[in-house]
């Protein structure tokens, strides 16, 4: 932070130095060149008037040599303005493209620092809870319900652990070498396995969907669709909190099939929506955040469609709440 201001207020003088020091060497220009001017003028007049080309003083100024002498003179000036105007946008310029990559400099290191705090917060805390789990059932005498409560929430933590490996896998994959297994399936199928998947994480959640009645064939990577889904469903009612109340809808226009995945939850602001496909990217500050993530999600998603030759955009839910909509080519065989 400190490096940072330091750095601002070093560039910043040497900013106003380099204006003024401008400003002062165009003012000297201009004043040498006028009286370079004034003194080749008043040479030319002594001349004519000694070789009797003119009479009088006034008559210099109808004479050819002198209009040659001040379009001379006329283009200096405009070489000094003109090359000052340049010389400011440059440094305007200059100023703005070191100002937006400080700008992104200082975000990404944002991003690194609270990536690095989450992940380290999402490890530990499956590590700890299986660990614990395990002491329990090695210590105590347990009952077989018990230990049955103990191993199931043993296996759901071990499960969040695989999806976030999984995760930074993919998301390493999409950056690199992810080349998608392309085979024909039906979108619906896909839509339906993840939905009942989540009813039975989440009892309490509401999530409505209604496949229309024939199947959606796309040309698309088993496992990246899935994870496409599973992170819109899963993000939808994570930033829902109390109403867990989601809406999922699909629609075939032409060559093309559109998913809807609509929730009521906490929304994102305009400024955010541009900015949550990025990767690392949470809205608002790892020390105070409660919901758990690691801003990878999202760039998957919109990696893996961009690889599919889709499209995601993001719009506000009436009343509150945010949709998700996916476009995806429909398969033409
Ligand atoms: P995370 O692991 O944090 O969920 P994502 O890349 O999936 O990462 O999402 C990035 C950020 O976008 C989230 O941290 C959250 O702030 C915001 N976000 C994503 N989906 C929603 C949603 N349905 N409603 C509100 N905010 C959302």
């Amino acid at each position: 932070m400190f490096r940072n201001i330091n750095l601002k207020v070093i560039s910043n003088t040497v900013v106003i130095y380099m204006l003024f020091a401008f400003v002062w060497w165009a003012m000297l220009l201009h004043i040498k060149n006028n009286d370079a001017f004034v003194a080749k003028k008043e040479l030319l007049q002594r001349v004519m008037l000694e070789n009797g080309v003119i009479s009088q003083q006034d008559e210099m100024y109808s004479r050819p040599e002198f209009h040659a002498l001040q379009s001379k003179y006329d283009h200096q000036e405009q070489m000094i303005y003109g090359e000052g105007l340049v010389f400011i946008l440059s440094l305007f310029f200059g100023i703005y493209m070191i100002n937006q990559g400080h700008k992104s400099k200082v975000e990404s290191e944002k991003q690194t620092r609270n990536f690095l705090l989450s992940i380290t917060h999402e490890l530990k805390s499956p590590l700890t809870s299986i660990r614990l789990a395990l002491e329990t059932i090695q210590k105590r005498e347990l009952d077989r319900e018990n230990r049955t409560k103990l191993c199931v929430n043993g296996i759901d933590e071990s499960d969040r652990l695989i999806n976030l490996v999984n995760d930074l896998l993919l998301a390493a994959r999409v950056e690199s070498s992810y080349q998608p297994l392309l085979e024909k399936i039906d979108i619906q199928e896909k839509i339906t396995s993840a939905v009942q998947n989540y009813r039975q994480k989440f009892p309490d959640a509401t999530i409505t969907w209604e496949p229309i009645g024939f199947p959606i064939y796309i040309m698309a990577d088993n496992t990246g669709m899935r994870s496409v889904i599973d992170n819109l469903i899963d993000n939808a009612l994570k930033y829902s909190f109390k109403d867990q109340n989601i809406n999922i809808g699909i629609l075939v226009r032409e060559d093309k099939v559109s998913i809807k995945i609509a929730d009521h939850g906490i929304g994102i602001s305009d400024e955010n929506k541009r900015k949550i496909f990025d990767k690392f990217y949470r809205i608002g500050n790892e020390d105070t955040r409660t919901t758990k993530g690691t801003g990878l999600g999202l760039y998957i998603v919109n990696e893996i469609i961009r690889i599919h030759h889709g499209k995601i955009a993001v719009t506000d839910n009436s009343p509150q709440g945010t949709v998700f909509e996916i476009t995806l080519p429909l398969s033409i065989s």
